[in-house]
């Protein structure tokens, strides 16, 4: 078992040449962790939002392990959501460095504007058809629009395959693709030192929200993200990790633990939204309400990703099924 508390596991992954850098966001979720990797190439994982604030922080965080941004010469994309890229263009002019992520989310990274415009479109008809109140959609979509200048474009130089090796001087990171939490997460293996550099796939003191999000081969499907999280989840159970270094909060020391409590509370959850249905029909949206009675608009989205990931499970197992009545789909229990 390992026993590395937090700290050490933190000081383990330094003496790797891994280190936490803490980058300020402006957003709910608070400081993201951006990863300097100190070997050729020098690296820096994830970058922090788009803001003069968090790019001074990154300058003098860099340069307390004798750096600065233009020595840079790889950057790693670990998914999509502005937290983590909003600097990737302004790191890539000052450094020239490459730009590594999973290909099947180039063609996105590199069109930020117009695509947050279409994921921004792609919500409110999800929000609108499962019984959320328009005034709602658009007061979210208004504060998804003032969000949008903390990201960036960026250009993928070093499009990766999901299982791809990228070579280092001193180690090898396997990229693995664990969509869930975003369509574009993915992780980066360091099988030689157990270490796993996680980001949003698992963080310690918040259950990941899988969102739905727009899927990246282009299909008009809507993804099923709790279920593909959970496939993820159960991938990275597998692995043989001793530290897992998170884009959020403290490293986890224990992922076998920690994936184990979330899959058993997302199955708690999945048996209450079924009774809710089971009582009657509802809408994802009277199922959130249900739940957390007063959602906030700016959780509106959030919520429902949460019920409708669930309803899914419940569907795939033929327990509830979708009735759509040409505007608003609603849950009801098959038995
Ligand atoms: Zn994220």
């Amino acid at each position: 078992m390992s026993a590395l508390t937090p700290e050490a596991a933190l000081e383990q992954a330094a003496l790797a040449g891994i280190h936490c850098l803490r980058i300020p966001t402006p957003f709910a979720v608070g400081r993201v962790n951006c990863y300097l990797i100190e070997d050729e190439p020098l690296t820096l994982v994830d970058t922090g939002p788009n803001s003069g604030k968090a790019l001074d922080e990154l300058g003098a965080q860099l340069a307390a392990h004798g750096h600065s941004i233009d020595d840079l010469e790889l950057l790693i994309i670990t998914h999509q959501h502005i937290d983590h890229l909003g600097l990737a263009e302004i790191v890539v002019e000052h450094s020239g460095a490459r730009v590594a992520a999973i290909g099947l989310a180039a063609e996105r990274l590199a069109n930020f504007s117009e695509d947050a415009e279409r994921e921004d479109a792609f919500a409110v008809e999800l929000m609108l058809r499962n019984g959320i109140p328009e005034d709602v959609t658009q007061a979210l979509q208004s504060v998804s629009r003032s969000f949008r200048g903390w990201g960036s474009k960026v250009q993928v130089t070093q499009p990766l395959e999901d299982g791809q090796a990228i070579p280092f001087r001193d180690r090898t990171l396997q990229a693995l693709h664990r969509p869930g939490h975003s369509p574009s997460d993915t992780v980066f293996w360091d099988e030689e030192r157990r270490i796993l550099i996680a980001a949003d796939h698992l963080i310690a003191h918040i259950s990941s929200n899988p969102l739905i999000t727009r899927p990246l081969d282009g299909s008009a499907r809507r993804p099923q993200a709790l279920v593909t999280y959970i496939e993820s989840m159960r991938k990275t159970r597998e692995m043989p990790a001793e530290i897992v270094l998170s884009g959020h909060g403290e490293p986890i020391t224990d992922h076998v633990a920690l994936i184990d409590d979330r899959i058993a509370k997302h199955e708690r959850r999945k048996e209450k939204i079924y009774r809710l249905i089971a009582e009657r029909p509802r809408s994802g949206y009277e199922v959130a309400q249900a739940i957390w009675k007063n959602v906030a608009v700016t959780q509106a989205f959030l919520t429902l990703s949460e019920v409708i990931g669930h309803a899914d499970l419940l569907v795939n197992e033929e327990r509830v099924r979708e009735v759509d009545d040409g505007e608003v789909i609603r849950y009801e229990a098959t038995g």
